[in-house]
C-alpha cells in the first residue's frame, strides 16, 4: 500500500489552477435560478408576476450586499440578480470559483430560510437552486451598458409575458397565445393590451416594469455636532432597493458613491 505520510502537499495541490479575475476590473457576478419554470409552476407563482417572489429574491439580494461589503450595487429582474463587485475588490484574492460559490449558496441558503416570511402559507416543497457566473467588465462605462442590458431584457421579457399570460387568461391555448405574438412589435403589443385588455403598460407595477436595484445610501462620513464638533462614527450604510430607470444615466449621476 501506498504511504500517505510520503504525499507531498505541494505535489497534490500543483493540480489546482486559481482563475483569478482580471485585477482593476469590475466583476458581475449573475445568478439565476435552475429550472424556475417548472419551480414557480410546483410553487403556483403568479403569471406573469408573482410579486412576493420578487420581493423574496430582493430580501436575499439585500442580505447579500449586507455580508459582501464588496458589493456596490446589484440587480434582479425575474429569477437572476446581478451582483457588482468594486473594481478594486480584492475579496477570496479575486479567485472566481470562491466568489462566485460563496454568494450563491449565500443567496440559496437566504432564500430557503425566508421563503416562509413572503410564503407563510405555501410549502417550499423541494431544495430550489441557482447558478452563478463572472465576467468582468474593464470600465465604469462598459458595466453599465451590462445593467442598461438586463434592464431591456426585463422590459421586453415583461411586455410579452404581460400580453401572453393575458392572452392565456382570456381562453386562448398557450400555443396559441405565442402564435399570436409572433413578429410583433411593441408598439403593437402595446395596442394590444390597451384596446384588448384595457391595460396600460405604464400603469403596471414598476418593479415589474423596471425590475430591481439594491445599494447602499451613501456613508455619512462624519456628524457635524451642535457644539461644532465632528464625530467620526462610521455608521453603516442602509442597504435599499429601489426600482428606478438605470438605463438612464441621471440615475448614476444621482448616486455618485455607488460607483466611486
Ligand atoms: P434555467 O435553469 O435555464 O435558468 P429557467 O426555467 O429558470 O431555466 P429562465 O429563463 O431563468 O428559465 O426563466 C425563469 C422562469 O421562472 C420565467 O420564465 C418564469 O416562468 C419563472 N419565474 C421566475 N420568477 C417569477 C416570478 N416572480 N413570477 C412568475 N414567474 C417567475
Ligand atoms: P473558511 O471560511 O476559510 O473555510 P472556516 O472557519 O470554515 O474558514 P476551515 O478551515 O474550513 O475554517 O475549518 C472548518 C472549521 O469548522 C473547523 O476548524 C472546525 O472548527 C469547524 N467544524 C467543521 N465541521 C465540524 C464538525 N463536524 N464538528 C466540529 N467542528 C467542526
Ligand atoms: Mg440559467
Ligand atoms: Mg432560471
Ligand atoms: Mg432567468
Ligand atoms: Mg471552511
Amino acid at each position: 500500500a501506498k504511504d500517505i505520510g510520503k504525499i507531498e502537499p505541494d505535489y497534490v495541490k500543483s493540480f489546482q489552477f486559481e482563475s483569478r479575475l482580471l485585477p482593476l476590473t469590475w466583476v458581475v457576478v449573475r445568478i439565476d435560478g435552475c429550472h424556475f419554470h417548472r419551480f414557480s409552476e410546483v410553487h403556483e407563482f403568479e403569471k406573469p408576476n408573482d410579486e412576493q417572489a420578487l420581493k423574496l429574491m430582493n430580501s436575499c439580494a439585500v442580505a447579500v450586499l449586507e455580508e459582501f461589503q464588496d458589493i456596490a450595487f446589484a440587480y434582479g429582474v425575474s429569477d437572476e440578480y446581478s451582483f457588482v463587485l468594486k473594481n478594486k475588490s480584492e475579496l477570496y484574492k479575486r479567485q472566481s470559483s470562491k466568489i462566485i460559490s460563496a454568494i450563491v449558496s449565500f443567496f440559496t441558503s437566504t432564500y430557503v430560510m425566508r421563503w416562509g416570511d413572503f410564503f407563510p402559507h405555501k410549502k417550499l416543497k423541494y431544495s430550489p437552486s441557482f447558478d452563478g457566473r463572472a465576467v468582468c467588465y474593464p470600465t465604469s462605462d462598459i458595466l453599465l451598458d451590462y445593467l442598461a442590458w438586463r434592464q431591456v431584457d426585463c422590459h421586453i421579457n415583461n411586455q410579452y409575458n404581460t400580453c401572453f399570460w393575458m392572452l392565456v387568461k382570456s381562453g386562448k391555448s398557450k400555443t396559441q397565445a405565442q402564435d399570436y405574438l409572433k413578429g410583433t412589435q411593441t408598439r403593437e403589443k402595446n395596442e394590444l393590451l390597451s384596446q384588448q385588455f384595457g391595460i396600460e403598460y405604464n400603469s403596471l407595477a414598476v418593479i415589474f416594469r423596471m425590475g430591481s436595484s439594491v445599494f447602499r445610501l451613501k456613508t455619512q462620513e462624519g456628524v457635524t455636532e451642535e457644539n461644532g464638533e465632528v464625530l467620526g462614527k462610521q455608521v453603516d450604510a442602509e442597504v435599499v432597493v429601489d426600482y428606478s430607470n438605470i438605463i438612464d444615466r441621471c440615475f448614476w449621476q444621482q448616486h455618485p458613491h455607488i460607483l466611486s
